[in-house]
């Protein structure tokens, strides 16, 4: 096993890979910013270092500063969580080259999944179903261009291929807004992405977000542990997630999940993975892969048994994976609700002092939080304070015990969305299960 870690992240899924380590006796290392020296995990790690001032382009985006502290304190590996420099390349290579282990998979793996139109070209080779579209990028040439969205059939989505976090697309409903739809993100793109390669996709109208949880050791062995259902969104922020996905059959779930198996053996995929596809009318189509783990892991987590950044520091000691596809088996129902620091009806951040906190609790009830009563959340970082999970037997006992659950918490001093999420559970629509990716701004009225 890995002897010590080092934890470049900071919230919940710092304090969530604590926890594993402690669990398979691996010494802890937080790294984190003047303004977070009270984060749950750091009093917990056992051993600290600040690494910088509160922004995050000091701390946790500062490299040299984390290869510092994995190497004064002989650390042998480093974990990246979600977000940050957990997809970043050009990271994972200077920690492997500085004699480091980087907890996810290779540098290359992860530019070539970084680069959209890549991506697509691989998953593609390893019958991954895909969006149709342009297949490559496209360039100034209108003549070309129309023909290409003629044969794909209006609307079409114009994307970056270096893009990430919702930005970085424009919709195009006709012939006539094509050129200029496809100038305009292209500079966007080369603005914001550094990157001003595009591509053409056809745009689906009512979609669900539909991902596949993979984990794949790196010497040959991959394996799906089933889907989520992340639909619930607000500007294409996910707000409540769920696995399995209502409706997915065993079958389709075999389906897509033997092609994503398929896909992380070509590639060479190590680690904690997901593939995300968009899925209508029975369909599904990839867009992209995070080649990381996922804030929403743990409803995985309940429907499989299986403890995910486990899994991701075995792999990363170089220990092939220890369970099979035939081990996993879904069983129940397990909903995250995301639970931010954001008044609930304007959605802006609400940083400050928790005065009172209380966590719910009771069988089937996970809290991944890193609050207490006298915290203070910076202003400076993701609002997200916690994520509250329910498990039941099914869906509905799943939904009952999450709206018990949220009815339990208590978070007061800050403003939370936790209203918000009640609402959700309550909504007979969700209730009944399969809303859209456009569902949450229609009931919001946006
Ligand atoms: P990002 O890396 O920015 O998250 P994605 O490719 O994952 O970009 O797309 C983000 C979101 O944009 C999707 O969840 C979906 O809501 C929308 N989207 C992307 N491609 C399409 C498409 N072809 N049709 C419809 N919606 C799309």
């Amino acid at each position: 096993m890995l002897d010590k870690v080092v934890i470049a992240n900071r919230g919940e899924i710092a304090l969530r890979i604590l926890r594993a380590c402690k669990e398979l006796g691996i010494k802890t290392v937080a790294v984190h910013s003047t303004a977070d020296r009270e984060l749950k995990h750091v009093l917990l790690a056992d051993e600290t270092i600040c690494i910088g001032k509160p922004a995050s382009t000091d701390s946790y985006l500062n490299v040299p500063a984390i290869i510092a502290a994995a190497e004064v304190t002989g650390a042998v590996a480093i974990h990246p969580g979600y977000g940050f420099l957990s997809e970043n390349a050009d990271f994972a290579e200077v920690v492997e080259k500085s004699g480091f282990i980087f907890i996810g998979p290779r540098a290359e793996t992860i530019r070539l999944m970084g680069d959209k139109v890549s991506a697509i070209e691989a998953m593609k080779k390893a019958g991954v179903p895909c969006v149709p579209g342009s297949d490559g990028p496209v360039d100034s040439d209108a003549k070309h261009n129309a023909a290409i969205a003629k044969r794909i059939g209006y609307p079409v989505i114009i994307k970056a291929a270096g893009g990430g976090g919702g930005r970085g697309m424009r919709v195009v409903r006709s012939e006539a807004e094509l050129s200029a739809a496809i100038a305009l993100t292209k500079s966007e793109a080369g603005q914001f992405f550094k990157n001003d390669m595009v591509y053409m996709e056809k745009y689906l109208e009512n979609p669900r977000h539909i991902e596949i949880q993979v984990l794949a050791d790196g010497q040959g062995n991959a394996l799906y542990l089933g889907e989520r259902d992340c639909s619930m969104q607000r500007r294409h922020q996910k707000v409540v997630e769920e696995a399995p996905a209502p409706g997915i059959t065993e079958e389709m779930r075999k389906f897509i999940g033997e092609r994503c198996v398929r896909a992380c053996i070509e590639i060479g995929y190590r680690g904690a993975g997901t593939f995300e596809f968009l899925y209508e009318n029975g369909e599904f189509y990839f867009i992209e892969m995070n080649t990381r783990i996922q804030v929403e892991h743990p409803v995985t987590e309940l429907v499989t048994s299986v403890d995910l950044i486990k899994e991701q520091l075995r792999i990363a000691a170089g220990q092939p994976l220890s369970i099979t596809q035939q081990d996993i088996r879904i069983r129940g129902h397990a909903i995250e609700c995301r639970i931010n620091a954001e008044d609930p009806a304007t959605f802006m951040p609400s940083p400050g002092l928790i005065q009172r906190f209380h966590a719910p609790g009771g069988l089937g009830v996970r809290w991944d939080s890193h609050i207490y009563a006298g915290y203070k959340v910076p202003p400076y970082y993701d609002s997200m304070i916690g994520k509250l999970i329910c498990y039941g037997e099914n869906r509905d006992v799943a939904i009952a015990r999450m709206r018990q659950a949220l009815d339990e918490l208590v978070v007061e001093g800050i403003k939370t969305n936790v209203s918000l999420q009640k609402e959700i559970m309550k909504d007979e629509n969700f209730q009944h299960g399969g809303t859209n990716i456009h569902y949450l701004h229609k009931k919001l009225g946006l």
